[in-house]
């Protein structure tokens, strides 16, 4: 497929003529954390950001933590419904059209060996190399309206990449600085659960059996709401977000007025038009569908396609959708010639992964309530009221309401893969009515597959997925190495399992289906100039030989990785947001051509108002709690 060439009959998306805007600063694809942090950061430097979601709003404030709802709050379990109903599978190989149980007078094929083609079902899918969970979140915030919010740092020398390979310490400090301004604009917390009792018990059964392992309290983007309160607020790309919806006057710490926002939802951005004969490229347009006009006003005469005009464009759509629309710009990714992104969607990562789930050993329960007057003041007052309130009852010691454990094991170069010992809603694994849910401890070990070129994830010409976009195909298979990795982690998470308690049937040590970890990784990759031959982007996030198109996400980071990777993403995005910013503000696109290739460190200043509590754009986490209406 040719790429896609500016066309003068298209129309400019009228949010031009409403804005008063003939070409934005900043056009973002995606509206996810990632998407957020870009927009946020160039907002607030004074420029203008148009930003388009294919998806619609779906919580009551853009892109909040749907888990804080009280429902969901009160009964962890049912949120596994929500994050089921927020997940549409990527590739399903084609299926037989012959059921056997079926009444056999009903219709059948006239040849049996055809297949079933519909529901997303994609016909160059094979069923042994497919990632058959991995699943896309449309919507405003993305994945992270349903995600767990464990944000750990990657491990150095394994899964975190390197920007200065050249100096260790210059590279430190670069992720220092990127890691602490991304800890606080997401707000991750190692303490908010400090004051449960099954996560100290948790914690101590697992320092005591590995000492040397580094056991500690999971990271996570919440916090608590009060003290002592059994709630959390989750955080999410609402908090990226924070006020931009609501105070679009605001000024920064320089009293620069921040720049003009807006979010089209049901809004798709089909593809990117190159201004024609321009080297190194120029994208001169993005193609965008309005998915509400096609639908409410099928007027055949009303065209629901326009054009979105930008000085630059950020392609923050996922993992999977971020290469989907470079590829339905015909600049590869697809199974014809390699296109000009030769390396679209090639070099994948994945994290296969285990699971199991336990009721804690008898002892570890008994202890709850022995030698109170040893414990902590607060453990000590909390069973000795439950005790007396529903002691006659209730035949455990833990309160109703005491928080879950949110314990991790880090990665090591001993024991490469991460893990979450906790007890929190995916996909699967509800506890359900079968065993009281506070004795139950759920296991999650991610291990980490290097990115080789044969493992790549394809997008069709010929066929489309429900949103009209190319329906990508994976062909992935773990490398001898990692395979052999995953078997030992197996056995590391029994043996974690086994200090922990007795498994509960159905929930016996298992690997999940390839894609579950919904961490794909290295779809749109960054590399040196010394990697053009595997790479997309350099490490501004800035694709190879062009002056205006840049990716963010977890599709960017080359390494492998098994720790969840959304804030080693954001770091990447607020490296990538300045090299915008410097662009704009000097007036000069400068390409990404790989032997002039110069990264530089981001500077501590434009990252200062995440280290200055009286800076204006200082994340403020609780403003995020809502009243009633
Ligand atoms: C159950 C679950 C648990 C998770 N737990 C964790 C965790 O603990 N820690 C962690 O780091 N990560 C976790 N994740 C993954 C995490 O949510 C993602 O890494 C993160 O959301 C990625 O951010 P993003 O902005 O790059 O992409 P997304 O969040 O996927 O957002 C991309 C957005 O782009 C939109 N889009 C797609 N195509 C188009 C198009 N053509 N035009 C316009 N818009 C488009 C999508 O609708 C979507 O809203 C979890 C995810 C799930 C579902």
């Amino acid at each position: 497929m040719p790429p896609a060439l500016l066309n003068t009959d298209t129309k400019l998306h009228p949010v031009h003529q409403e804005s008063g805007i003939p070409e934005f600063d900043v056009f973002i694809a995606g509206s996810g954390p990632i998407g957020a942090t870009f927009a946020r950061l160039l907002v607030n430097a004074g420029h203008n950001v148009i930003m388009t979601e294919i998806g619609d709003q779906d919580t009551r404030v853009p892109a909040a933590h749907k888990k804080n709802e009280i429902e969901y709050q009160k009964d962890i379990d049912r949120f596994v419904k929500v994050i089921q109903g927020a997940l549409s599978t990527v590739s399903i190989p084609t299926s037989s059209t012959v059921v056997p149980t079926l009444d056999p007078s009903a219709w059948v094929a006239n040849d049996p060996k055809q297949m079933i083609i519909t529901n997303g079902r994609n016909t160059f899918q094979a069923e042994h190399n497919n990632l058959g969970a991995e699943a896309v979140t449309r919507g405003v915030g993305g994945m992270s309206t349903h995600w767990t919010c464990a944000t750990p740092e990657f491990l150095k020398g394994i899964e975190r990449p390197k920007i200065f390979p050249d100096s260790e310490a210059k590279d430190d400090e670069e992720w220092k600085l990127l890691y602490q301004a991304a800890r606080t604009l997401i707000g991750t917390s190692e303490h908010e659960f400090d004051h449960s009792i099954r996560h100290n018990v948790v914690l101590k059964a697992l320092q005591e059996a590995y000492p040397d392992r580094g056991v500690k309290a999971l990271p996570l983007a919440c916090h608590r709401i009060a003290e002592g309160s059994p709630y959390v607020q989750w955080h999410s790309a609402e908090n990226v977000f924070e006020d931009m919806f609501t105070d679009p006057n605001k000024k920064n710490a320089d009293g620069m007025k921040r720049g003009f926002f807006r979010l089209l939802t049901n809004t798709r951005c089909t593809r990117f038009a190159l201004e024609a004969n321009t080297h190194p490229y120029k994208i001169g347009a993005a193609e965008v569908k309005d998915l509400l006009l096609d639908r409410l006003f099928p007027d055949p005469s009303l065209t629901p396609n326009f054009y979105i005009r930008a000085k630059v464009y950020i392609t923050a759509a996922g993992a999977v959708a971020t290469p989907q629309i470079l590829a339905k710009s015909g600049f590869g990714g697809n199974r014809g010639s390699d296109g000009i992104i030769p390396n679209l969607g090639t070099h994948i990562t994945e994290q296969p992964m285990t699971f199991c789930q336990i009721v804690l050993r008898q002892n570890l329960v008994d202890d709850i309530a022995k030698n109170l007057p040893q414990k902590p003041d607060w453990w000590r007052k909390a069973v000795e009221h439950h005790i007396a309130a529903h002691g006659k009852t209730d035949p455990l010691p833990i309160p109703f309401h005491d928080p879950e454990p949110q314990v991790t094991i880090p990665a090591s170069k001993d024991f490469p893969w991460h893990t979450q010992i906790h007890r929190d809603a995916f996909s699967y694994g509800e506890v359900g009515p079968r065993v009281d849910s506070r004795v139950v401890v759920d296991l999650r070990f991610f291990a980490m597959q290097p990115g080789v070129r044969k493992n790549r994830i394809v997008f069709e010409d010929d066929i489309s997925d429900a949103y009209g976009m190319p329906q990508p195909t994976f062909e992935y298979t773990p490398s001898r190495e990692a395979a052999l990795a995953a078997t030992r982690m197996m056995n590391d998470m029994t043996d974690v399992a086994n200090k922990l308690g007795g498994y509960l049937p159905d929930s016996n040590p298992q690997f999940m289906t390839p894609g579950l970890a919904l961490h794909l990784g290295g779809t749109v990759r960054a590399g040196h100039g010394s990697e053009l031959d595997e790479s997309v982007a350099n490490y501004n996030s800035q694709v190879w030989h062009f002056s205006n198109l840049y990716v963010g996400g977890n599709g960017v980071i080359p390494t492998p990785f098994g720790a969840n990777p959304t804030l080693t993403s954001i770091c990447m995005a607020m490296r990538s947001a300045y090299k915008i910013h410097q662009d704009l503000k000097a007036k000069n696109l400068t390409p990404a051509l790989p032997d002039k290739d110069v990264i530089t460190p981001t500077p501590k200043e434009w990252l200062a108002w995440a280290f200055n509590k009286d800076d204006p754009n200082f994340p403020n986490h609780n403003r995020t709690l809502h009243r009633h209406v």
